[in-house]
């Protein structure tokens, strides 16, 4: 079975939470190995990179909001999903900026699936208990929508091993990712 990495970043909001430890336990506590940890207070560059709008991206953000707003009978008041992620995006730069994240590579297989179930969806008003999203937070679309803010959800786990591979290689340099053995290793060489 092949190994992947997934990038896992506490944002500004669970630094300032005092959540870093959290988070890292419960990684932790499933024995998945972490490969690599700094803290960044990330620029424009990067923070735009990491944010790129695909138009799949586009169009998936602006059907989950408009189906999570129209369950909860609410109308949801934008039609144009270019736009609507556009916007969506130049707040993520802003919340990515907004002070020091700490940023980790955790290496094992299915890390990726594994990471976002342990971090829950998007929307932390969905995201079940026992997921960090679900634990600490509870805020959702309709509510960030309405302020002109991003979702505040404490935390970012890739969501696909490309685009893992992506964004490790915008904010780790090759050195700064170690390679060493752990007693779990065993089971899955
Ligand atoms: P993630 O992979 O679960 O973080 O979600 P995405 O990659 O789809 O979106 C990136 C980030 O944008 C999310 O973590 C939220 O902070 C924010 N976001 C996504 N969709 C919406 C939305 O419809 N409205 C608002 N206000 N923020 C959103
Ligand atoms: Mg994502």
């Amino acid at each position: 079975m092949s190994t992947e990495k997934t990038l896992i970043i506490v944002k500004h909001d669970g630094v300032s939470r005092s959540l870093i430890g959290e988070v890292v336990r419960r990684f932790e506590n499933i024995g998945l190995k972490i490969v690599a940890m700094k803290m960044v207070w990330a620029d424009e560059r990067v923070a735009g990179e990491h944010y790129l709008v695909s138009d799949e991206w586009a169009k998936g953000v602006f059907s989950k909001a408009k189906v999570a707003a129209e369950s909860k009978g609410l109308e949801f008041p934008y039609d144009d999903y270019k736009s609507y992620a556009d916007n969506i995006q130049l707040m993520n730069r802003e919340y990515l900026m907004e002070g020091p994240v700490v940023a980790m590579v955790f290496e094992g297989p299915h890390v990726v699936e594994i990471g976002r179930k342990i971090v829950g969806s998007t929307e932390p008003r969905q995201a079940p208990p026992g997921t960090i999203r679900g634990d600490y937070m509870f805020d959702s679309y309709v509510v960030a929508d309405g302020n002109k803010r991003s979702i505040r959800n404490l935390i970012h786990a890739s969501g696909t091993v490309d685009e893992a591979t992506r964004e490790i290689a915008l904010w780790f340099k090759p050195e700064e990712l170690h390679s060493y053995q752990k007693s779990l290793d065993s089971y899955h060489s």
